[in-house]
C-alpha cells in the first residue's frame, strides 16, 4: 500500500542568503521528493511568532521570530513515501553540530539557530504547516 505523505519544508535565510536554495533543493530532488508547490516569500515577524507558535515559553522563541523573519525564506510542499520522517533524517540534528555525516544541517548549517532548514515533525504537524503557508 502506498504511503504517500507530504510535509513542510522552510529553507531559512542564512541558507537563502548564501544562495544554497537550489542546492538544497537539487539534494531534496536525489533523494526521492517532489517539490509540489514553493514560493520564496519574507514573513512579517507576527507571522513569525505564529508559525513557531509551540515554543513560545522557550528562551529562544523571541530570537528564533526574529531570525525566521530576518529575510526571504523558500517554503516548499515536499512529497515522498514516509516524507515526513525522511525529510526529518536528511536534514539533520537540530544543532549542526551534532548532526550526521551527509545531512543538509551538518553541511550548511552554522549554528543551533542558524541551521538552514525547517522540517515539519509530524504528519499532524505537516498538515497544519501546509496549510499554514499555502491555504488560500
Ligand atoms: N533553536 C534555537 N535554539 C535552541 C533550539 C532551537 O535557536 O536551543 C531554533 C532552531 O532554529 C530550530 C528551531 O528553533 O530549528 C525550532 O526548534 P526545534 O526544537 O523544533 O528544532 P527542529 O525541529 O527545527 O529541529
Ligand atoms: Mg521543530
Amino acid at each position: 500500500m502506498s504511503n504517500k505523505e507530504q510535509t513542510l519544508s522552510i529553507i531559512k535565510p542564512d541558507a537563502v542568503e548564501r544562495n544554497l536554495d537550489n542546492q538544497i533543493k537539487k539534494i531534496f530532488l536525489s533523494n526521492g521528493f517532489k517539490i509540489i508547490n514553493e514560493k520564496k516569500i519574507k514573513i512579517e515577524k507576527s507571522e513569525a511568532e505564529k508559525f513557531y507558535k509551540v515554543h513560545e515559553t522557550k528562551p529562544f522563541y523571541d530570537d528564533l521570530c526574529s531570525y525566521l523573519s530576518s529575510g526571504p525564506i523558500l517554503v516548499m510542499v515536499l512529497e515522498k513515501e514516509n516524507a515526513v520522517l525522511d525529510n526529518r533524517e536528511l536534514m539533520g540534528a537540530t544543532n549542526p553540530k551534532e548532526a550526521s555525516e551527509g545531512t543538509i544541517r551538518k553541511k550548511f548549517g552554522l549554528s543551533i539557530d542558524k541551521n538552514s532548514v525547517h522540517g515539519s515533525d509530524s504528519i499532524e504537524n505537516a498538515k497544519i504547516e501546509i496549510d499554514f503557508f499555502f491555504k488560500d
